[in-house]
């Protein structure tokens, strides 16, 4: 009752939600015009912020942060679809333009970031009496803005400010530079071919690919490359042993002393500066390690919680590695002239055993997967779960032919979000998939003579992928994985496009910590392992015939081929990467390879070489982005697999527990803490049985 009471008393007060949010136009996008336009929309934000912290009067929601969530919206109103287009539709202007506007919005970002007179009046808002009758979204607005400040060092004594300045920005350097030592080391090392005998066991797609390879640096032959498309058929298919092991060791010893030129590319010591400049960081703003200072934005709390965590998942999972890697073991000595098991046996062998368990390739089940019935049942399983309609809307004036466009509404009808897919591969379009903002829930109150010009939106959507475009008669088709790429993507979307949340900094993924970001979309790719929902749209485009349940089986035993293994590979990359970051001590050398070994003891069943050399590719963690935090790949994992679990209790389809994910997590965003938000929707905080359950690991 309290919603409905809530979207009418919206409703009369902002007459455009009844209308059609504005749509970008991406036929007037001016290349030329961009870079001038950025500096303009962000001098705008400069005034904006000037008038802020000049102002006399009191700081107030209405006074500063509602300003700047605005200024946030308009901005990203005129950004994302250049970035987007970007994306999808390059062109060599247009990456010109694009790459001389980043630095300019992200020097603006660190202004923003480093202006103590926001940061006062931030502050004055929290302290003020108004703030305890504020509601949960604008507090975690608040609360949110205070937090990215302090972890900025602004609210440090001046010294060690600058202090803490400097040091961020060696990190950003050093960072840079293991990303380009990696590069550059693995791009020196090539492997010229001239016998293709050489080759036998590869597919001949890979083996056209190391020919085009060649040809493109004038020589004759076949050319392998570190590159992952080439390094892992030859992992995987090569049946000359010395070529895999030659390989492997390129490959494991990447920037490390063992490359090509370890005086340029060794990045030994870059590990042990990073790691010590993030511990530095962490002690100036009083966490104890560093981990403590990832965590501070994460769904998990405290370092202990995730040891126990990944401890506990390796447990089972090292039984059941051990007992996968004896199978492998006996399937080697069997099958080939030698008894040992190295690291570059695994993934051949491991591949041949695949095949004779299961006889089964991914390529068979395309037939069974046309696109447009695909779309159709992610739309029936969405509609189904969650009470939404889902139609499509002619759209003017998009990027391409190609790309569709769709509605969202709820159960009475009324608007909620929309949507443009994008989902053909083509030159000029980046590879991948994904979910992109293009407009964001925006619905501030209304007062008075504003509601005329009252500038709100109902969130849209960028749904891009690179499926197989259709040929002639037969229609595009999909393999499984692609499935799972397309439902995932569209749990982002709609997480981002049912949210009921106000201001765009906690609306849909907004404002929502990292760990628990990727809870919806894999939630979503559950319904992709369903008989009940691959029903609804796995049929064979010519007979129409059903997906035969014997194939669906084998598909899911292939699935979880190996599973112990794969999971204590994760968990030797997660705990190597928590265990280098929370051990560290001032003035004591990192013993790097110490730490890696004693994980490898307790968690892997890989006799790893003297020279293998992990840590120094450990882009992930080194170059950026995932330090201390590699573990959420796993945690996500848990809290998807655990959410579907209700549905394995209640029913695939349970309405009411579809709308309860809907209600506590998919329309909340980032507005309350996402511990919270599963619990209210599980009844209690994860538990890792579902996962493992799932692996086939209990
Ligand atoms: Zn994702």
């Amino acid at each position: 009752m309290a919603g409905s009471f809530r979207s009418l008393v919206k409703r009369s007060l902002c007459p455009i939600l009844e209308g059609v949010t504005m749509l970008p136009n991406f036929s007037t996008i001016q290349v030329e015009r961009i870079v001038e336009e950025v500096k303009a929309k962000l001098d705008e934000g400069r005034n904006t912020i000037n008038q802020i912290v000049s102002s006399q009067e009191p700081a107030s929601w209405e006074s500063v942060v509602l300003p700047l969530e605005q200024f946030d919206v308009a901005f990203s109103n005129f950004w994302s679809p250049i970035s987007h287009l970007w994306s999808v539709m390059n062109t060599p202007e247009l990456t010109e333009a694009f790459q001389n506007a980043l630095p300019l919005i992200s020097d603006f970002q660190t202004e923003v970031g480093q202006n103590r007179g926001l940061f006062k009046n931030m502050q004055s808002i929290k302290d003020s009496r108004e703030f305890a009758a504020f509601s949960c979204q604008q507090k975690s607005v608040v609360e949110n803005s205070l937090r990215d400040f302090y972890l900025s060092g602004i609210g440090l004594p001046e010294k060690e400010r600058q202090l803490f300045k400097s040091l961020s920005s060696q990190l950003a350097k050093q960072q840079a530079q293991f990303e380009q030592n990696l590069l550059e080391s693995g791009n020196a090392w090539q492997k010229h071919i001239t016998d293709k005998a050489l080759l036998k066991g590869i597919p001949e797609s890979s083996i056209q690919m190391f020919e085009a390879a060649a040809r493109q640096k004038g020589l004759e032959g076949w050319l392998i490359t570190l590159d992952f498309p080439f390094y892992l058929p030859v992992m995987k298919y090569a049946d000359n042993r010395a070529l895999r092991r030659e390989c492997y060791r390129a490959y494991s010893t990447r920037a490390s002393e063992y490359c090509l030129d370890p005086e340029k590319w060794d990045n030994s010591s870059l590990i042990q500066s990073i790691v010590g400049l993030r511990h530095r960081l962490a002690n100036l703003l009083s966490f104890p390690q560093y981990t403590h200072m990832s965590l501070y934005t994460k769904m998990a709390d405290s370092p202990e919680q995730v040891f126990s965590f990944l401890n506990q998942l390796a447990d089972v999972g090292k039984k059941a590695a051990d007992k996968e890697m004896d199978q492998l073991k006996r399937f080697i000595r069997e099958k080939a002239p030698h008894t040992d098991c190295q690291p570059w046996d695994v993934t051949y062998y491991s591949e041949k055993l695949k095949q004779e368990l299961y006889q089964f390739s991914s390529e068979e089940l395309r037939p069974f997967f046309p696109l447009n019935s695909v779309l159709n049942g992610l739309f029936k399983v969405a509609e189904k779960l969650f009470n939404i309609t889902i139609s499509e809307k002619k759209v003017e004036n998009a990027w391409h032919e190609d790309v569709l466009f769709y509605e969202i509404h709820n159960e009475s009808g009324q608007l909620q979000g929309q949507f443009y897919m994008d989902l053909f591969a083509r030159p000029k379009k980046r590879e991948g998939a994904w979910m992109d903002t293009c407009r964001e829930r925006f619905v501030p109150p209304c007062k008075g003579k504003d509601s005329a010009i009252c500038p709100a939106q109902l969130p849209v959507a960028f749904l891009v992928c690179n499926f197989p475009p259709p040929v002639g008669e037969t229609p595009s088709l999909l393999t499984h994985d692609d499935v799972l790429t397309l439902f995932h993507e569209f749990g982002h979307g709609l997480h981002h496009m049912l949210s009921q949340i106000d201001y765009p900094s906690v609306s849909g993924i907004n404002g929502v910590p990292w760990d628990a970001v990727e809870l919806p979309s894999q939630f979503l790719e559950n319904w992709c392992w369903q008989e009940e929902a691959l029903a609804l749209f796995a049929r064979h485009y010519q007979s129409k015939k059903p997906l035969p349940s014997d194939l669906f089986h084998k598909m899911k035993q292939a699935k979880n081929f190996q599973a112990g293994m794969q999971l204590v590979r994760q968990l030797e990359f997660a705990l190597f990467d928590f265990e280098t970051h929370h051990h560290y001590r001032e003035n004591t050398e990192l013993d790097v390879m110490g730490i890696l070994n004693s994980v490898r003891e307790r968690v892997s069943v890989v006799d790893y070489p003297e020279w293998n050399r992990f840590p120094h590719s450990f882009n992930h963690v080194f170059g950026g982005g995932y330090a201390a935090g590699y573990y959420s790949y796993k945690w996500a994992e848990v809290l998807s697999a655990d959410a579907f679990s209700l549905f394995l209790e209640k029913g695939v389809f349970h309405r009411e527990t579809g709308i309860s994910f809907k209600k506590n997590i998919l329309e909340k965003g980032g507005s309350e803490p996402a511990m919270d938000l599963f619990v209210a929707f599980r009844g209690r905080k994860p538990q890792t049985e579902a996962l493992l359950k799932d692996c086939g690991l209990l």
